[in-house]
């Protein structure tokens, strides 16, 4: 069954009609500065991929947030673009973190982060994880940074030798959230999360939905809003 509005047939359609190809929403009726809609057609992003158009009206409403959706689907910008619109760029410090399972995820989020953040010249945006050398990481820290994306355990490592202090962060991002599951960061996870402020938006995206992200979201998340896109051919 179709799980989002923008995916039944346009209203004048005949009976029948096959859901259009691209669902077609704009950005433009998007709480976003013109700032950002303009890199967004720089990008060319033309529209909103299904999940996009679920959970960015409501992610950028405030809500906490549990989407699922597949692989390819679009989820990054779906937590991004949220993030972005809130961050204070004045204000040299962590605003928004984003938790991935693996350094090459972490990597891959880090440049969709950086490509959509390109509307404002002085956001930096930097990424944490393990298999790299902490000084260089501990010595960007100390210049500042808006929003780091990285692994749970290394994350949790910055966090204990208090070279990473999450006092300003006002969103938290758990990403491919199974995955950090099925690897074993439910207790880092849990960590990091009590060392964010209370004050928060969290926001959790997974490709599936076992009983470990319900349990996960019930002790992160705060009356948060689900959004699941089936598996669209
Ligand atoms: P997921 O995290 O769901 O696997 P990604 O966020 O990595 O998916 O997005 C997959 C690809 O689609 C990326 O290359 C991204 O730049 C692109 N993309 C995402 N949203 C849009 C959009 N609205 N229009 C065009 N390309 C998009
Ligand atoms: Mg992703």
């Amino acid at each position: 069954p179709p799980s989002s509005p923008i995916l039944a047939s346009p209203p004048d359609a005949p009976p029948g009609s096959p859901p259009p190809a691209t669902p077609g929403l704009p950005f433009d009726g998007l709480p976003l500065s013109p700032a950002m809609l303009d890199t967004l057609r720089q990008l060319d992003y033309r529209a909103m991929t299904p999940i996009q158009a679920a959970s960015l009206p409501l992610a950028l409403a405030g809500h906490d947030l549990i989407a699922q959706a597949k692989t390819g689907s679009g989820k990054t910008a779906a937590f991004a673009l949220p993030l972005l619109a809130r961050l204070d760029v004045r204000k040299l410090a962590v605003q928004a973190m984003v938790l991935c399972p693996t350094r090459e995820l972490a990597d891959q989020v880090t440049q969709e982060i950086r490509r959509l953040a390109r509307f404002e010249a002085n956001i930096k945006v930097l990424a944490l994880c393990g298999g790299t050398p902490m000084r260089p990481q501990r010595d960007s820290l100390e210049h500042g940074a808006h929003v780091v994306v990285g692994t749970p355990g290394r994350i949790m490592d910055h966090l204990e030798r208090g070279s990473l202090v999450l006092e300003a962060l006002n969103t938290l991002v758990l990403d491919e959230a199974d995955r950090m599951l099925d690897m074993g960061f439910h207790d880092d996870i849990a960590f990091v999360a009590s060392r964010c402020p209370s004050e928060r938006q969290t926001l959790l995206f997974s490709a599936t939905y076992p009983e470990g992200i319900a349990r996960l979201a019930a002790r992160f998340l705060r009356e948060p809003q689900e959004v699941k896109l089936l598996e669209q051919h």
